[in-house]
């Protein structure tokens, strides 16, 4: 399940290679090859992570052709003659994206955090959770695990803001990764020094997966004790700046946030270009000071899934496992077609699955991986959606 399939190289321009797919014309940016036209690649979120021979890409293709043209047909035919607003962006996002849904492996490596946000579970002052951090090693198997027998071709790295995990330890683990797999690695582990950031791209990180958690410098300065809203932001402009791919976002349903403050959050989102949307809904959790507050509907969340589609009609749109925990049957579903194009899958080992409790009760914890794709490629087949992740390139 490569979540991407080979594509034929047929334009070059410095680092910009035009990859052909069934006729179809992507972009992607060339950092690590000496590529020739006629070449066959992977790439992901924009960038070529791998080259391959002729003889693997033409089988892989010719197993494809079929069913890359059948998923088109059933998605066209799902997404016509919209009438509300949900449907309305699930044919901008067709028209705009056409049917490819990026699915991106996470692991979340480790639950320890130096910060004290008062909206999750990971917050330093929550001694009511296990601590848990990934060996090096631990990580860099279980990415070659995700990469070589599952087929993911991105790779999410998730934690705390766990200091315990410097420069050197961060760049092992990608440059360990990298090694023997070719993916594209995204790095999201909080705040960190952009001197880190620096060297983690380096040795090949190029995703940077960073919300702003709310547009409303206010609300982010009372909910992110100690942190400054400009500081955050001008962080992920920086990174973006070097070369990372951004993904960022927000928080939707904060307490005291208002509709405006989430139109400012789209439209802010939308302004740091990135090459994905993830918003995903406040969800309490009892062992934290919101704990209280009610968290908001799905019908909510959905609406500014396709109001951000409506205005960005381009995007990738994530569903997030926030999204599918407020309806563990219907959410990812619903997300997909409210305007949403894309979805991760937790490859973390499962006895640490649990215990990454930013909010109780995450969706797909309690299922092995194996089980979770089987249901992820079965339900975006159905929707007419292609599990490639080709990117909007340069
Ligand atoms: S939101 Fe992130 S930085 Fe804040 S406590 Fe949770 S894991 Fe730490």
């Amino acid at each position: 399940m490569c979540y991407a399939i080979p594509g034929k190289v047929v334009g070059i321009e410095n680092s910009l290679v035009t990859i052909d797919y069934f006729g179809e014309k992507k972009y992607a940016k060339n950092d690590f090859f000496s590529l020739k036209i006629g070449e066959y690649v992977y790439a992901q979120g924009g960038f070529i992570i791998q080259r391959v021979s002729e003889e693997e890409a033409l089988p892989i293709l010719e197993a494809w052709k079929e069913l890359f043209f059948k998923l088109q047909e059933i998605d066209s035919r799902i997404s016509a003659k919209p009438q509300n607003l949900y449907q309305r962006a699930n044919y901008l996002r067709q028209k705009y994206s056409g049917n490819s849904c990026c699915v991106h492996g996470i692991i979340e490596f480790s639950n320890y955090c130096r910060n004290d946000c008062l909206y999750c579970g990971l917050r330093k002052s929550n001694d009511r959770i296990r601590r848990y951090r990934m060996e090096i090693g631990e990580i860099i198997n279980t990415a070659e695990y995700a990469v070589k027998k599952l087929g993911f071709k991105a790779l999410v790295l998730q934690s705390g803001e766990d200091v315990w995990y410097d420069e050197d330890k961060i760049c092992k683990i990608v440059s360990g990764i990298l090694k023997n797999c070719a993916c594209l690695i995204i790095l999201s582990i909080g705040e960190r020094e952009e001197s880190l950031f620096g060297k983690a791209y380096k040795v090949g990180a190029r995703g940077l997966l960073l919300r702003f958690e709310t547009g409303n410098p206010i609300l982010y300065e009372k909910f992110r004790p100690g942190h400054i809203w400009k500081e955050r932001v001008g962080l992920i402009k920086k990174l973006s700046a070097l070369g990372y791919l951004i993904m960022s976002g927000f928080l939707i349903g904060l307490p005291g946030q208002t509709k405006e403050d989430l139109e400012k959050d789209i439209d802010l989102t939308a302004s740091l270009k990135p090459e994905m949307f993830s918003f995903g809904p406040f969800i309490p959790h009892p062992n934290t000071p919101l704990g209280d507050f009610p968290k908001p509907s799905l019908e909510f969340v959905l609406d500014i899934i396709a109001q951000t589609r409506m205005k960005y009609p381009d995007s990738r749109i994530l569903v997030t496992t926030a999204l599918e925990t407020l309806d563990k049957i219907n959410g990812l579903r619903l997300g997909l077609l409210s305007g949403a194009n894309s979805l991760m899958i937790n490859v973390t080992p499962q006895k640490y699955r649990t215990l990454y409790e930013i909010y109780p009760e995450r969706a797909g914890t309690e299922i092995s991986v194996e089980e979770r794709i089987g249901y992820v490629i079965k339900l975006l087949q159905s929707l007419g959606r292609a599990p490639t992740d080709l990117g909007r390139g340069g």
